[in-house]
């Protein structure tokens, strides 16, 4: 890692030990060129990414959005409030797993239809047609052929 002082890319980690209870690594480094020393922490990217909307607009990723336009969906279909749960778990633990600061809100979109998609398939249409701006109909069924080869 480069050194914040002189900028050189020539530095060597002195002392490598656990940090804030075990989450982060503390490394403290030298610079071989200025002999500088400072501190690094490392730790797991563990926060949702932000949403990038279709205009450009970024904004914090909502939990209860996600719930609310599974829910709506879902509304009078035959499927148990813990299953939704459990889909909107898988779907944030893919967010975390790629470790991005920002995603665009269309793969979010994709990950709730394919979740829907083997929830219920009347709330998955609901959803998809709903969701996407569809330019024709063969778009619509491409996805939705897509999707059940998954
Ligand atoms: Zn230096």
């Amino acid at each position: 890692m480069r050194c914040p002082f002189c900028a050189a890319q020539d530095t060597r980690v002195l002392d490598s030990r656990l940090a804030n209870e075990g989450d982060q690594v503390r490394r403290r480094r030298e610079c071989n060129i200025c002999k500088e020393r400072f501190t690094t922490y490392e730790a797991a990217e563990l926060t949702l990414p932000r949403i990038i909307k279709r205009d450009g607009i970024r904004e914090p990723f909502d939990d209860n959005k996600l719930r609310s336009g599974m829910i709506k969906a879902l509304e009078k279909r035959p499927v148990a409030s813990d299953d939704i749960e459990a889909a909107i778990h898988r779907i944030k633990k893919q967010l975390l797993a790629k470790g991005e600061r920002e995603i665009p809100a269309q793969e979010v979109g994709e990950k709730v239809m394919k979740e829907l998609n083997s929830l219920d398939h009347v709330a998955f249409v609901r959803f998809a047609s709903v969701y996407r701006s569809f330019q024709d109909v063969s778009e619509f069924t491409d996805i939705i052929e897509h999707l059940q080869k998954k």
